[in-house]
């Protein structure tokens, strides 16, 4: 069994054992509302998106022939304001997931006071295996397709896993044509040219070595050659690793869909983001790698998951070395694991704060293309800096004051400002 097909499987096993994502989700806001003395009219309307459009895409493929693809958008709800979030492209994607993701969004809006709610989309391909055109005429049918519900003052759009920001300007492009006005504030994450924000591409991975920082001082950690592990090599990871690396920790273990290379010493790290592919896969040009699952179990003092969902689960929380894990990704650790991570004493940076830069500068790219005037990349990550510094300390004391994990927590925050919105609005 090749070691792609056997994590396939392990994941699979994985999620089956625990709850899926979106049941998951709709568990911790109940909690949270609770928590907040909201009662279950709150949640009722809480507990899913107020709006879930599936879409059926044909797309004319370069042999001649025609292929349908399914897509979704899922809006959270907006309440506070218009609803925001990124479009995912992987064979993978499902309606549970999107809503779930949704969700997720609208609490990484509420942590930081953004004035989102969350939304999210998705469409079912494998983007590796389809050429530059069939990318660009999906990503264009898929605008025309969910062009009625989303724009600037609805819900706006931004890359995720295996979007980028060419796949943003061909949508941005096709949104401005059905709507015949140049629309830059349609989506974010755009190249700097057509209206994106310095220091949008490598912003989730600011957020979270901000976020690192911040924890290092909580448990005690020194940076300086702090061992460091990173599961993914994509946009978030890579960004990670070199932010990590030049502050000088020693990444001491990568991975990507292919598998992992760990070396106590420390990686060679400029090696491997020269020879990144673009979709970040490098692991393939070794001939001696272990796998993910065997990755998150070795020796380091901070593990970062930065590619998919259910990697920590009730079947290795317990052997994580870590003594800080960083969500980068989204959903990478169960509940259970979360719990059973936490009463072992490590700290765990939940995902909708750790990975919330990328929302945050996609906000600021908003604003900038609303009033027309851009900020320097210094600018941007000073505001940065600020916003998710304050958000951090936030939920670390809710945290301690509550006396709940930093998940509850970032939940406790992260949906507050949505439910007295909700009832401001008399909709329940
Ligand atoms: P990406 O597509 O750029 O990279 C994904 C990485 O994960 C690649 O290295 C890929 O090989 C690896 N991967 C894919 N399947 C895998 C598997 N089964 N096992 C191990 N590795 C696997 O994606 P990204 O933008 O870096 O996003 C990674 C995670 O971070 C996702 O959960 C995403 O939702 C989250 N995130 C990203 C952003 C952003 O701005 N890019 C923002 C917030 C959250």
């Amino acid at each position: 069994m090749s070691q792609q097909v056997e994590e396939k499987q392990e994941t699979k096993k994985a999620s089956q054992e625990n709850f899926n994502v979106f049941e998951r989700t709709q568990q911790i806001f109940l909690t949270a509302l609770q928590k907040l003395g909201y009662g279950e009219d709150v949640y009722e309307l809480l507990k899913e998106p107020v709006r879930l459009l599936t879409v059926r895409i044909p797309v004319k493929m370069d042999d001649g022939s025609t292929k349908i693809f399914t897509g979704y958008r899922a809006q959270h709800n907006d309440a506070v304001g218009p609803t925001k979030g990124g479009i995912r492209f992987h064979p993978d994607v499902t309606e549970e997931e999107v809503k779930a993701l949704s969700m997720w969004m609208s609490i990484k809006c509420g942590i930081s006071d953004l004035p989102y709610g969350g939304g999210k989309g998705g469409i079912q391909c494998d983007p590796r295996s389809m050429s530059f055109g069939e990318l660009e005429r999906l990503s264009r049918g898929y605008v025309r397709a969910i062009s009625q519900i989303v724009g600037p003052t609805k819900d706006i759009p931004a890359p995720d896993v295996f979007t980028n920001s060419q796949i943003m300007a061909w949508m941005m492009d096709e949104y401005s044509h059905i709507r015949e006005f140049d629309s830059p504030g349609f989506i974010t994450g755009k190249p700097l040219v057509l209206g994106g924000s310095a220091g949008r591409e490598s912003s989730t991975a600011q957020g979270v070595t901000i976020c690192i920082r911040e924890a290092a001082k909580v448990a005690g950690i020194n940076l300086e050659g702090a061992k460091v592990i990173i599961q993914g090599f994509g946009n978030a990871g890579s960004f990670l690793a070199k932010f990590m690396h030049d502050s000088g920790a020693k990444i001491v273990g990568i991975s990507d869909a292919y598998g992992a290379l760990y070396d106590a010493e420390g990686l060679d790290i400029d090696y491997l983001l020269d020879n990144r592919d673009s979709f970040g896969t490098v692991t393939t040009l070794f001939s001696t790698t272990i796998s993910n699952k065997e990755l998150l179990v070795q020796e380091c003092d901070i593990l970062v998951p930065a590619a998919i969902e259910n990697q920590i689960t009730e079947e290795n929380a317990a052997d994580i070395k870590a003594k800080i894990v960083v969500e980068a990704a989204n959903g990478p650790t169960t509940l259970n694991a979360t719990e059973i991570l936490t009463d072992r004493g490590v700290l765990l940076v939940p995902d909708v704060l750790a990975s919330s830069g990328g929302v945050i500068v996609s906000y600021f790219e908003w604003v900038q293309n609303n009033q027309g005037y851009y900020w320097t990349e210094e600018e941007v990550q000073a505001k940065l800096e600020k916003l998710l510094k304050a958000s951090f300390h936030n939920v670390h004391c809710t945290s301690v004051e509550k006396k709940v994990d930093m998940r509850l927590s970032a939940y406790i925050v992260g949906i507050r400002r949505m439910a007295e919105a909700v009832k401001w609005r008399g909709w329940v």
